[in-house]
């Protein structure tokens, strides 16, 4: 579902868009204001097992039975473009490990309904702003009581970023099923590797500061005129990164590439 149409006069903002501007505003200038053709994008395992672990998760939300989840998961890492995560390889079985935490983790739930992956923007004209993030699952627990979770499938996340994405899902959320004004959400995100959950509490007041927390964001986007590189860890990850000369310099020049945080930085999936 790709949710309402966002109006044109206002200003988009995703979330990654909103992390790509904190991780590196060369970044962003590549992806959103240069006008560049897009690098192609390059598929790794990580990706491959996020993508089809979701997937799955969705199905199993959508019907509740397991076997819906791990047809579609066994399907995707079928497909001949995805054979670096396919049947035979470590990262297959990976897959199905953190699908069956994600079994465990449905089975634990109890719900009076369930939505998989709401997808919408959260207009606020008056702030002249757009806001899109997507929620994974949303559980009403009861009739003023939610719950939206973000799947993660990574080693470990980063808490300020899981914090952030976590309350614009929040946005979604109350946008997407027209929460009334004393609903209460809990915000998870549960990463079925580890096991590992973050957890925040969030009210109807929480919601309108995140947007106006958002609204201060954008005018500091939409104020910066020097866009500068940020060479560090997820420049691994970057699509410019072929285009950038920062980054090449920083690679030329060194830096302790073998610093235990840069290396765990590198290495998140
Ligand atoms: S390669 Fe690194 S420094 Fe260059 S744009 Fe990408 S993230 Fe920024």
């Amino acid at each position: 579902m790709s949710g309402m149409e966002s109006d044109p006069a206002l200003f988009r903002l995703t979330y990654t868009k909103l992390e790509t501007f904190y991780g590196c505003r060369k970044r962003y200038w590549f992806s959103y204001v240069s006008q560049e053709d897009w690098p192609p994008q390059k598929e790794s395992p990580a990706s491959l097992i996020g993508n089809g672990v979701h997937r799955a998760m969705q199905k199993l939300c959508e019907t509740g039975d397991p076997r819906d989840g791990e047809h579609e998961l066994e399907l995707y890492l079928r497909m001949p473009s995805h054979a670096i995560a396919g049947p035979g390889t470590e990262h297959h079985t990976l897959a199905f490990e953190i699908y069956a935490n994600g079994v465990k983790a449905h089975e634990s739930i109890a719900s009076e309904d369930r939505f998989a992956e709401i997808d919408t923007w959260v207009p606020s004209k008056t702030r002249g702003i757009t806001v899109r993030a997507k929620v994974d699952r949303a559980d009403r627990l009861g009739p003023d009581r939610w719950q939206l979770i973000d799947w993660k499938t990574g080693k470990f996340d980063l808490d300020d970023k899981v914090d952030r994405q976590l309350d614009m899902a929040h946005l979604v959320l109350r946008t997407g099923r027209q929460l009334p004004h004393a609903a209460t959400v809990r915000a998870i995100g549960w990463n079925l590797r580890s096991g590992q959950q973050r957890v925040r509490e969030l009210t109807r007041d929480d919601a309108v500061r995140t947007v106006d927390y958002l609204m201060r964001v954008v005018q500091t986007i939409a104020a910066t005129i020097e866009w500068v590189a940020t060479p560090g860890p997820a420049c691994t990850f970057c699509d410019w990164r072929d285009r950038c000369v920062e980054a090449a310099q920083v690679a030329e020049t060194g830096i302790d590439w073998l610093d235990e945080d840069w290396e765990r930085a590198q290495d998140p999936f």
